[in-house]
């Protein structure tokens, strides 16, 4: 099989969740404090080794929260986001991080239309910020805004000038998301050839390639993937906490250890504070991953589980359930009534099927357990309930 030769180069991977900075970055999306708190002890409890806990320099609620997660003992290392000015690195220490993000783009598009100024303006700003933050023993992120538009020999020349200040690794972001897993691949390798410097992955899901970018990255060397729960973040979101997590476990056979049991709560808590919808067909975490409804594959997974589905639902928190709808079949009709005491012949559910089948069809949706119970009194009176 593909997967099983593919060789990561390196072994240990890294997951720095920034739900809290990226996520509520998110157009009308506002976390309270304890909310903050609260989805900070989720990402700790689930293993997450890095949270990145918002923008100290905002000050008020934002810095409040940010000292709160960084008292709360928990394990993971808690960063603070900054732009490359000395006095937004002071307000992230006065919040006590171990960890500092320092930004700044890297493209010549932003360079000269957002920034207004040279490369190496950006070069002389980042270098002081890092030297700052390395004399204070903070652990250090240098995040390249826009690297993937950004000149690659420039880029390595900001990611060298990084490491000699001080920095740990660089953190290459893919701001409008506009890679695919094979030119991704290609420019991390370029990195990693030319600087020995930890890369992480910060990828956006403009196109839907957020989570197969950062992986791509990790195959040609990035250790640390950044993410966010449910890939809540800027227009289509970063990579998911959960499809990253559950993709290195079971296509690349990489298990961070992670407490994917809970993924589905922590989704539901995120969803909730967020007011963002976590849509049924969600991947790994979405109410629908192991609904069944054709009859061809609710008859395979009543028979053998793996027939349809790729994991047990158990492992993130989910439920197997069997959906009387349209495309319903007579093993998953007697499956259904079988939850509830009733045993169908096989004639029966030959003689239900097509009434359920236009009932849906007139709903337009699948049927609710009573429902079905309703139909099967309407049709045999209760008395054949035995
Ligand atoms: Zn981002």
């Amino acid at each position: 099989m593909l997967y099983e030769r593919l060789n990561l180069p390196v072994k240990d991977i890294y997951i720095v969740d920034t739900t809290l900075r990226d996520g509520e970055q998110t157009a009308g999306v506002v976390f309270a404090n304890r909310e903050k708190v609260r989805i900070a002890r989720f990402l700790d409890e689930m293993g997450v080794h890095q949270i990145e806990a918002g923008v100290p320099v905002m000050g008020g609620d934002e810095k409040e929260a940010i000292k709160k997660i960084c008292n709360s003992g928990l394990k993971a290392s808690i960063m603070g986001w900054n732009r490359p000015v000395i006095r937004d690195i002071e307000q992230s220490l006065e919040c006590g991080v171990d960890a500092v993000a320092i930004s700044i783009s890297t493209s010549d598009i932003h360079i000269k239309h957002k920034l207004r100024t040279s490369r190496e303006w950006v070069l002389e700003h980042m270098v002081q910020a890092v030297e700052f933050a390395k004399k204070e023993g903070m652990y250090i992120s240098v995040n390249a805004e826009d690297a993937s538009r950004t000149d690659s020999d420039f880029l390595i020349q900001f990611a060298q000038a990084a490491k000699e200040a001080g920095a740990n690794r660089l953190r290459y972001c893919d701001t409008v998301g506009i890679l695919e897993p094979f030119k991704t691949y290609e420019n991390i390798k370029k990195i990693k050839e030319g600087v020995d410097i930890d890369v992480e992955m910060h990828t956006h899901n403009d196109f839907g390639m957020a989570t197969a970018n950062a992986i791509a990255g990790v195959m040609a060397g990035a250790s640390w993937i950044g993410v966010t729960v449910m890939g809540l973040g800027e227009r289509a979101g970063n990579s998911a906490l959960e499809e990253v997590v559950m993709a290195l476990k079971h296509l690349f056979k990489l298990d961070l250890g992670f407490k994917t049991e809970i993924f589905r709560e922590v989704a539901e808590y995120v969803s909730r504070a967020s007011g963002r919808e976590l849509p049924a067909w969600k991947a790994i975490v979405g109410s629908n991953m192991f609904a069944h409804e054709s009859g061809i594959h609710a008859d395979g997974a009543l028979k053998n589980p793996k027939t349809y589905e790729a994991f047990l639902p158990e492992e993130v928190g989910l439920e197997r359930q069997i959906v009387v709808g349209k495309h319903s079949g007579t093993a998953a009709l007697k499956a259904k009534y079988a939850e509830y005491g009733i045993r169908l012949t096989e004639h029966q559910a030959e003689e239900l099927l097509p009434k359920i089948r236009s009932y849906t069809v007139s709903m337009k949706r699948p049927l609710f357990d009573k429902e079905l119970m309703y139909i099967y009194e309407d049709y045999y009176g209760g008395t054949k309930r035995e």
